[in-house]
């Protein structure tokens, strides 16, 4: 468990130097659990800390970069910047050797403010805005997805040196929180007029996207979508256009046994469908992947009902900051407490007597409910709730409704020392 003395103000590993957050820099054992860490930092700090506040453990980080060189080593990862742009996310990524997935002059400005070459971005937007094209294509980032003949013309304007890359929509996008379909990606009937109108204004495709949806999609929908993909190589060269050669398989990506899963359908379909491809180069763009487990976000109990059995709380984050995702049934809240009030007792809750309970956000609106009929020990001010899983799509989204900043400012990062 990191120890006081273990706990610094470094600031120094993947700088964080003119970023507005307080990223602070925590040491630890091998052995400690976010949550040790988590409660350490409350335990020395218990006036100066401001809540609510992360911790991004880097440790599963690099766990997550092992695990997909393992299961995908023939996929080049793109992390996509928009599921979670911390800084320090995105320098860990970068010297683990992660490209970047960018969908936004900010994301490409942010990147490229770490020294990551403009090579190991991809701008991912089928529709960008004109000023963001010309940026591109300023600072030498030349590669892009398209879905329509508008996107073409804006391209052959303002980065005409741009190669394409055809987003097509996949036929299936089963079990998806987030059906990316239903915005993006041609049908396949409209494939060879996008082929043609690229060819028309001069402009290389060099290869094929799709996204199966994110949050929860069903595997299965991997291997539907690169053999459409394959179709879409077939009828590129059919119409006598140069050989593509990047096969972009998007985001969808859950971290554990789900990579598995995806994985051994992923490199089964490349294997079937793309096997006599020579110098085929494959990327992925997950964001949920790098980001969901790494960071785990602690609230501070703020206010309190009792009415009966029923207990209500206000904590200090809610659904327009960085707990936005609970508003989703798709997701499943881990959460933890930690009594740590007024007596500065150092008890974790997870043994005693629970009652039902509601947990509110800290503004006004009353959808701004985190927690209903939720088990948790009878808490008091100040005791806090600890809340796993919370960097995808979570300060990313965070508002600053009711003016409450959200809590991407308080940033700690672990590491191993
Ligand atoms: N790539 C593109 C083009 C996206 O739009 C998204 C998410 O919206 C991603 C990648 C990341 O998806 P995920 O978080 O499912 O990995």
């Amino acid at each position: 468990v990191a120890e006081e003395s273990q706990i610094t103000n470094l600031n120094l590993m993947f700088g964080a130097s003119g970023v507005e957050c307080n990223e602070l820099v925590t040491t630890l054992s091998s052995e400690a659990t976010t949550f040790d860490i988590i409660q350490s930092i409350i335990k020395t700090k218990p006036t100066e800390i401001d809540s609510p506040f992360s911790v991004l453990d880097l440790r599963v980080v690099i766990d997550l970069m092992n695990k997909w060189t393992t299961n995908l080593p023939t996929v080049k990862p793109f992390y996509a910047v928009k599921c979670n742009p911390n800084i320090s996310l995105l320098s860990a990524l970068a010297s683990l050797g992660s490209n970047f997935d960018c969908a936004s002059l900010a994301e490409i400005k942010s990147v490229l403010s770490l020294g990551v070459s403009p090579e190991r971005i991809i701008f991912a937007n089928p529709c960008k805005m004109e000023s963001h094209i010309k940026y591109a294509a300023s600072v030498g980032v030349n590669v892009t997805t398209y879905d329509s003949v508008g996107e073409v013309e804006k391209i052959k304007r303002w980065h005409p040196n741009c190669e394409l890359i055809l987003r097509i929509k996949p036929e299936e996008e089963t079990g998806a929180q987030f059906r990316l379909g239903l915005k993006y990606g041609a049908f396949l009937n409209e494939v060879p007029k996008l082929l043609k109108a690229a060819n028309m204004a001069g402009l290389k495709v060099t290869g094929v996207a799709f996204h199966i949806g994110s949050m929860g999609a069903n595997a299965q929908a991997y291997s539907g979508a690169i053999l459409l993909a394959k179709t879409v190589f077939e009828t590129a060269s059919q119409l006598g256009m140069p050989k593509m050669k990047i096969l972009d398989i998007g985001g969808g990506f859950s971290s554990g046994s789900k990579l598995d899963e995806a994985s051994l359908i992923i490199n089964d379909a490349i294997k079937s469908y793309f096997e006599n491809e020579e110098n085929l180069v494959v990327i992925g763009e997950p964001g949920t992947y790098f980001a969901e487990t790494t960071f785990t976000l602690a609230t501070k109990v703020i206010g309190k009902r009792v009415r009966g059995e029923l207990k209500e709380y206000w904590i200090d984050d809610g659904i327009y900051g960085t707990l936005c995702m609970t508003l989703y049934d798709y997701f499943i809240v881990t959460c933890s407490t930690l009594k740590f009030g007024s007596k500065h007792e150092n008890v974790t809750c997870k043994d005693t007597k629970t009652y039902p309970s509601t947990v509110f956000g800290p503004t006004c609106d009353s959808t701004d409910t985190v927690l209903k009929e939720y088990p948790l020990p009878e808490l008091e001010m100040n005791d806090w709730l600890v809340f796993s899983n919370m960097g995808a799509y979570t300060t990313a989204c965070a508002t600053n409704f009711n003016g409450f900043s959200s809590s991407a400012k308080n940033i700690y990062i672990a590491y191993l020392s």
